[in-house]
């Protein structure tokens, strides 16, 4: 297990490890810093199982009344005509925006198509906008996801991949479960094993606070079927990274 560097300034060491799981190997990274521990505990996001016994009115009503008493705590004035409405600005912006992801009704549908133009090649859909936020800071992580596919005769609406990428975002998230889940979730819906995810993304938790280093960025993978290969891999890195200002 080689530590893996990723820094232009401070340190950030990252630590890929192979990890074996049924879907086959995937590439997991765990985070080491002062003050900074990100730990990946499951590919699952840890919900509860009565996560969707109350609504969302029910939940955006809760949300506000906690976010009103953070606010007082912090000694804000809540009769200000800025800050009156943030409470309840931010629990609907939580439960209907930020952490929509959380319910598996909003789930984006998925229509298959035949794969009519026989088109057999790798498809590589780069520069997929990525926002979320860290689950341990609750701060955002913003960044690209790059999806790569080889149809199974099967194929789908482009933007269904953007799609399905925001859906897994909008979730308190680790980057590298984000990866994972993403690619786990294209194979299902493309039928294939051939699927490859490349996130690279910036952490505000490490950009704005703590080691404050706004230079590195996290980069997380999760390669299956035929990206396993070695030069399959190389072709879809040269996709994306290649030509890159
Ligand atoms: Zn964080």
């Amino acid at each position: 297990m080689e530590p893996y560097l990723i820094t232009n300034g401070y340190k950030t060491i990252i630590n890929i490890k192979d990890c074996f799981m049924k879907e086959g190997p995937v590439r997991l990274a765990e985070f080491e810093n002062e003050d900074y521990n990100h730990f990946l505990s499951s590919i699952e996001t840890p919900i509860r199982s009565d996560a969707f016994a109350i609504d969302d009115d029910l939940k955006i009503e809760l949300i506000e009344k906690k976010f009103k008493e953070i606010m007082e705590v912090l000694g804000l004035d809540l009769t200000d005509d800025s800050l009156k409405d943030t409470p309840r600005r931010v629990a609907k912006m939580y439960v209907k925006e930020t952490f929509s992801g959380l319910n598996p009704q909003n789930k984006p549908s998925v229509t298959l198509f035949d794969n009519k133009y026989k088109y057999n090649e790798m498809l590589v859909e780069r520069n997929v906008s990525v926002y979320s936020l860290c689950e341990h800071h609750f701060v955002p992580i913003i960044g690209k996801a790059h999806i790569a596919y080889f149809s199974s005769g099967k194929v789908v609406g482009l933007s269904k991949i953007n799609r399905m990428v925001q859906y897994f975002s909008k979730r308190p998230q680790v980057q590298e479960r984000l990866t994972v889940q993403i690619a786990n979730e294209l194979k299902s819906m493309l039928q294939t094993e051939d699927v490859a995810v490349i996130i690279d993304a910036d952490h505000l938790c490490v950009a704005s606070r703590g080691v404050q280093d706004v230079n590195s960025s996290t980069v997380s993978s999760s390669y299956h079927g035929k990206f396993l290969n070695h030069n399959v891999r190389e072709e879809f890195l040269r996709y994306i990274y290649d030509g890159k200002k």
